[in-house]
């Protein structure tokens, strides 16, 4: 007779831990050691970055859509004053609702004044970075960001982004739409190039010859000098101080909505960052030894971005389907709403990454939450659990786990 129960040694199958039968996962190969043997051509840098996919839990079971993209091997696209690379759903299948680009400007370097079908939403990676953008009431705004700030266009309304001194600017840019690509953009010069000169003339009430020297291709990315006093810049656009919604959000020095000895989350939404009305972002700091905790979101896609350190997430999905992979600094991940996930820490330093969601509001679904506000002997007939020990569990939501 099999063993079962939490006292079966975890290496037999349908077991606490190993719960598949047949067996899935290293821990069922005990007694039959060439059933790991790998003797194909392989790459071993590519595969020491993925333990959990090489030796994968046993309690991981079947296959799903892969969930783990990077801007670490996508093609990069450099000019003079900069560079960026993307991910879009052309190349992650997974990631219907949000396309991403990484993007740096050296300092002066100008990303082209354009406009675009969907919402850009960013998060400052490195540097300071000028933005300039029209709201919908043709009011414009100049800011400076740096490093954990976060700015919000609208669908449709134009912008531009340049490198400010020392060091120029690095960033990463979510759209909300998987197809929305950086070289799918409605580009100033394009336009100017594109459009008789006679209408030109007539539009700016000039004649034709001012326009003569204007560029024939597109720039997308150039050199140009480091703009002066922000103030400067502010006052010559015609920026008037009033009621209108902010196009940026210090997101890093927000107040965290959970914060514990395991670390912190702080929230980016409509409902303190109001023009942010189709993209709500959590950026989540978690120490080593600790993790985020097992949820879900209800509302939307979650699309990842990992800023520092290391981790490995599980991704549960109906079936049962149960799969882990790795994840490091430059990574991206997606996980489909309502699947539950955790994130854990694997390294020894901090780990930190965002959370990024298309939809106007963050919303979860804690697990520990949810099954301490039950009553203890309906989650007692369905774990085996004493109520005396679920009492024990968490309360509520903690986010990140603290550690013991
Ligand atoms: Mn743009
Ligand atoms: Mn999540």
């Amino acid at each position: 007779m099999e063993p079962t129960g939490a006292t079966a040694p975890n290496h037999a199958p349908a077991s606490f831990g190993n719960p598949d039968l047949p067996g899935e996962g290293e821990v069922n190969t005990v007694g039959d050691p060439a059933s790991l043997v790998m003797t194909g051509p392989q790459n071993p840098v590519i595969a020491s970055q993925f333990p959990n996919q090489i030796d994968a839990p046993a309690t991981d079971i079947s296959t799903q859509a892969f969930f783990w993209s990077s801007f670490n091997i996508s093609p990069r696209r450099v000019q003079r004053g900069g560079w960026a690379r993307e991910i879009t759903q052309q190349d992650f299948a997974i990631s219907e609702e949000i396309s991403g680009v990484n993007m740096y400007l050296e300092a002066g370097g100008i990303r082209e004044l354009h406009w675009h079908q969907t919402a850009e939403w960013a998060v400052m990676t490195r540097g300071r970075c000028r933005i300039t953008t029209l709201n919908r009431k043709g009011m414009p705004s100049v800011e400076d960001v740096e490093e954990g700030d976060l700015w919000f266009f609208p669908a449709g309304l134009p912008h531009s982004l340049q490198g400010l001194g020392p060091d120029g600017a690095e960033f990463v840019l979510a759209f909300d739409d998987g197809s929305q690509s950086e070289s799918n953009t409605l580009l100033l010069t394009d336009w100017f190039a594109h459009t008789p000169p006679d209408v030109l003339a007539k539009n700016f009430g000039v004649a034709q010859e001012v326009f003569r020297d204007i560029p024939l291709h597109n720039l997308w990315i150039f050199p140009g000098d480091v703009p002066g006093d922000l103030e400067a810049d502010q006052n010559a656009a015609g920026v008037q101080w009033g009621d209108d919604q902010p196009v940026i959000f210090r997101l890093s020095r927000s107040t965290p909505v959970h914060e514990n000895s395991g670390g912190r989350i702080q929230i980016a939404d409509s409902t303190n960052f109001p023009v942010a009305s189709t993209v709500a972002t959590a950026l989540v700091t978690v120490e080593p030894g600790s993790m985020r905790e097992l949820h879900w979101h209800p509302n939307a896609d979650e699309w990842q971005y990992y800023l520092r350190g290391s981790a490995r997430m599980t991704v549960f999905n109906t079936g049962p389907h149960a799969n882990t992979t790795d994840f490091r600094a430059g990574d991206v991940g997606v996980v489909k709403r309502n699947f539950g996930h955790y994130v854990e820490n694997t390294g020894d330093d901090v780990l930190q990454f965002l959370e990024v969601f298309r939809s106007d509001h963050y919303e979860e679904v804690s697990l520990a939450n949810w099954l301490s506000h039950l009553p203890p002997q309906l989650v007692s007939a369905h774990l085996n659990i004493p109520a005396d020990v679920l009492a024990t569990f968490p309360r509520t939501s903690q986010g990140i786990v603290p550690l013991r």
